[in-house]
This record gives structure tokens, C-alpha cells and sequence, in this order.
């Protein structure tokens, strides 16, 4: 590959036995690339030490305890217990580590608790398929990310709550003046949570099962209670009602404590719900709720969108020729390619397998051909090492349609994907419609 720019977002080191590295390499590889990291193997403490103290990005460190076999020949003594101590010990402070461990070494409750008591992220017990280490890793990743901002709706007066502590968890409140109409602002911002005080619940109770029976209502979003005080009565309507949790009342610190927690679930179950996980873009699910978002609001504020449909040429024969890794591989730099042209409230896709598709905000549909013509001629400059002395280029296609030519974002896909079609029987390596000058 000629771009310098890493393939892999997030890395993992992992310190384990030379037989476990020798066996599952290669599989454990392929599956990590699907999931958009990559793996470094060590079976040496003392290099692991080494590169886990040079480390600054953020990558996981995991660690099989199985590696305490490596360590034998080195240690004169020979007890295993002592020797998981001195592992303990050489790792670096001030990160956490995963560690993979035998159901024997599970079932000794004294061993599980010096383990999460000793810089532990998270342990999982073996034996562990390859494909499901890599996606409870990639889970991590997705649980460490600073993550998208969470949206809060609050009617009425909103406890004392600081929106500066607020946003530095990434976590955006939107008051709202009284309950009778919150629905309506519901649907319209689409909040991630809704923090309901007793005095408006008590206000309008049917306003939490108007929320809950909406079969368009986002799946991940969820209804809090924040009672000034515990009334269990009270408590119980609430969740009867379909309200998800009640917070504990109290100091604003404590508030605070557990709108962030929550959020942090809302993010992860959103990540895992709506992103593509080789590429960390949105997937289908994604962008339909975010591109009727977008439309939305074009409409709105009466501005342009441009909508484009994007797929890789002859796929189907760059995976028949070099294989599918390296499909993967020309899926991925696609990714890359495409990322650094977009405008902050841009939106882009993995759709479906080699296809993408974007969303340019306020840009009308010859404007938009262009900047999609720019990332079709970015994609085809990207040189390929296809085998070792076969280098290659590759293409897309793509079709746009712009709002406010077609209605509504389904009118504006099936427009693209028809242009799109257009462009592969036009000979492919082009955007439809071309402007007419
Ligand atoms: P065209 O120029 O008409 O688009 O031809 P094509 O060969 O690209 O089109 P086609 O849709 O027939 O082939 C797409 C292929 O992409 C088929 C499928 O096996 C492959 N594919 C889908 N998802 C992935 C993926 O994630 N990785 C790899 N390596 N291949 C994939
Ligand atoms: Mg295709
Ligand atoms: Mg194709």
C-alpha cells in the first residue's frame, strides 16, 4: 500500500503464549480487520512491557495468563501463584488491562478478585473462539470511544443541572417549556433520553406510555424519572408506564453521575446498532435515521442537499484475483479516501458491502457531482499492491440526486441508485448525471 495513513484505527497488543500466536494468527487478523483494528504479538514479557510503555494512542493490552507458562524457564521459582504476582507487577502503571484466563483460574474467587482488583478493563475466560475475542474487543473500543454527543430533552424546570459538566460528557440539554407538547418536540429532535421530574410526570403521567407506544420511537432511547424525592408509589406508575429507570435523587454531582452513565450505554447501543464495524461509518441503520434527520431540516431551513450513491468497480473480480482479505483492504482505503472530503454535517455510509453513500448538506446537485466527481478521482489515484511487484488502480461509480428535486430521502436514494446504474452502463469510473457545461 503506498498511502502512510495507518489501515486500522484502533491496535491491540496482546502477550501470549508462541504456540497460541503460531495456531490463531492469521485467523484472529482477519477477523480484527473486519472490526477495524489490528493485533501485535508478543510472547516475551519483557518486549510487551517495552511496548506497552511506548504506547500513547488508544490501544487495549491484553494479556493470557497461559503466557506465565513463557515465563517458567526464566523464574527460579516455580509456584504459579507467586508468578501471576510477579506478572502483576512488571506491567506498567496507569493502564488497564484485559486478561484472558482458564475457567480453572476463574473458579478460584481469591485469584478473580486479584485480577480485577489489579488494573483490570476486563477479563473473559478461555477457551474463547477467535471471532468472539475480537468482537468482545472491538466491544471495548466502542465502550472506550469519547463517542457522540447523547441528546437530552427535559420539560419544564430542569434540575439543577450544570450543562458545562454536562458537556464535557458529551451530553447536550435541551430544555422544554411543558409536557403537553413534548411528543411533538420529541419527534422533532429525536432525543437520545428524556428526563422527566415528578412535578411534570405527575403533570401529564400519559405523556411517558405516548412515547413508549410510538412504533417509529428510536428503540435505544430511553425515559428517566427524577424524583425530588423516593416515593415508591409513585416510582411504580412510572415504570408501569414504560419509563426505563428512576434516578436517585440528590446532589447535582450525583445527577450528573447517572445521566453519564446512562448516556455511555445509549452511545455503545448506538455504535453497535447504527455503525459498520470495518469501517466505523455509518451502516444502513445509521444513515436512514441520520438522512431523515438531514432531510429534515433541509426542509426546514429551505437548503439544498445532494445525495450520492457509490460503488466500487468490478468488485466482484478484484476479490476473484487477489482474494477477499484484500477486498477488504480496497473497501477500507475506500473508506479513508473518502472521509477527508467531507463537510462537518456531511454524512457517509458503508451501505451495503462495496457501496457507499453520501450526503452532502447544503449543496445543490451540480456542486454535489463535482465534490463526488473529487472523490472518484481521490479513490482512483490510491496505488494498490495487489501481489508483491503487481500494483493497480481501481474505480467507482456513482449517482446524485439532489433535495429538493426529489421529496423525501427515500425518493432521493432511488434516484441516485437509478443515476448510479446510468454511470456502470455507461462504462463505469464516472458520476451521473454529468453537469451539462
Ligand atoms: P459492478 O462494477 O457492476 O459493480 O461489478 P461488481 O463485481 O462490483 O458487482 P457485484 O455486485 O456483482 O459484486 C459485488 C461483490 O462484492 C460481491 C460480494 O461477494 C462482494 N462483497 C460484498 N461485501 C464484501 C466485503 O465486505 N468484503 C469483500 N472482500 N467482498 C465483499
Ligand atoms: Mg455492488
Ligand atoms: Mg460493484
Amino acid at each position: 500500500m503506498t498511502s502512510d495513513a495507518p489501515l486500522y484505527r484502533n491496535q491491540v497488543l496482546l502477550l501470549s503464549q508462541s504456540f497460541f500466536i503460531k495456531d490463531n494468527r492469521a485467523e484472529l487478523l482477519l477477523h480484527a480487520h473486519k472490526y477495524d483494528f489490528d493485533i501485535r504479538f508478543f510472547d516475551e514479557v519483557s518486549r510487551f512491557v517495552a511496548a506497552v510503555e511506548a504506547e500513547r494512542g488508544n490501544s487495549l493490552f491484553v494479556i493470557d495468563l497461559d503466557a506465565l507458562h513463557n515465563m517458567q524457564s526464566d523464574m527460579q521459582d516455580s509456584r504459579k501463584t507467586l508468578m501471576l504476582g510477579e506478572l502483576l507487577q512488571r506491567l506498567p502503571d496507569g493502564r488497564d488491562y484485559v486478561y484472558l484466563q482458564s475457567a480453572r483460574q476463574g473458579s478460584r474467587f481469591l485469584l478473580q478478585q486479584r485480577l480485577v482488583d489489579s488494573h483490570c478493563l476486563a477479563y473473559a475466560e478461555k477457551p474463547i473462539p477467535n471471532e468472539v475475542l475480537v468482537e468482545r474487543l472491538f466491544n471495548l473500543f466502542v465502550q472506550s470511544k469519547r463517542g457522540d454527543l447523547v441528546r437530552v430533552v427535559c420539560p419544564g424546570q430542569a434540575p439543577g443541572l450544570d450543562s458545562a459538566a454536562l458537556a464535557a460528557r458529551r451530553i447536550e440539554l435541551v430544555p422544554h417549556a411543558e409536557a403537553q407538547t413534548l411528543h411533538l418536540r420529541v419527534k422533532e429532535l429525536q432525543p437520545d433520553l428524556v428526563l422527566l421530574t415528578d412535578i411534570e410526570f405527575v403533570r401529564n403521567e400519559a405523556v411517558v406510555r405516548i412515547l413508549k407506544k410510538n412504533m417509529d420511537a428510536d428503540p435505544v432511547r430511553e425515559i428517566l424519572l427524577l424524583p425530588g424525592r423516593l416515593d415508591p408509589v409513585l416510582a411504580g406508575r412510572a415504570l408501569a408506564g414504560g419509563a426505563d429507570a428512576i434516578l436517585l435523587p440528590g446532589e447535582p454531582a450525583l445527577l450528573l453521575a447517572q445521566l453519564a452513565g446512562r448516556a455511555d450505554k445509549i452511545r455503545v447501543n448506538k455504535d453497535l446498532i447504527g455503525k459498520d464495524r470495518a469501517t466505523g461509518l455509518l451502516n444502513k441503520v445509521g444513515l436512514q435515521k441520520k438522512a431523515q434527520e438531514l432531510v429534515r431540516e433541509a426542509a426546514r431551513d429551505g437548503c439544498p442537499l445532494a445525495f450520492g450513491v457509490l460503488d466500487i468497480d468490478r468488485f466482484k473480480t478484484i476479490n476473484d484475483t487477489w482474494g477477499h482479505h484484500f477486498g477488504d483492504i480496497v473497501i477500507k482505503r475506500l473508506s479513508l479516501a473518502l472521509a477527508p472530503h467531507l463537510g462537518e454535517r456531511d454524512l457517509l455510509s458503508r451501505f451495503g458491502g462495496e457501496e457507499f453513500v453520501v450526503v452532502f448538506w447544503d449543496c445543490g446537485l451540480e456542486e454535489g457531482w463535482r465534490r463526488l466527481d473529487g472523490m472518484r478521482q481521490a479513490f482512483g489515484a490510491i496505488v494498490f499492491a495487489a501481489a508483491p511487484g503487481v500494483v493497480r488502480r481501481f474505480s467507482f461509480s456513482g449517482g446524485i440526486a439532489a433535495y429538493s428535486e426529489c421529496r423525501s430521502g427515500n425518493e432521493l436514494f432511488l434516484q441516485a441508485d437509478a443515476m448510479l446504474y446510468e454511470a456502470k452502463l455507461a462504462g463505469r469510473n464516472r458520476i451521473c448525471p454529468a453537469p451539462l457545461a
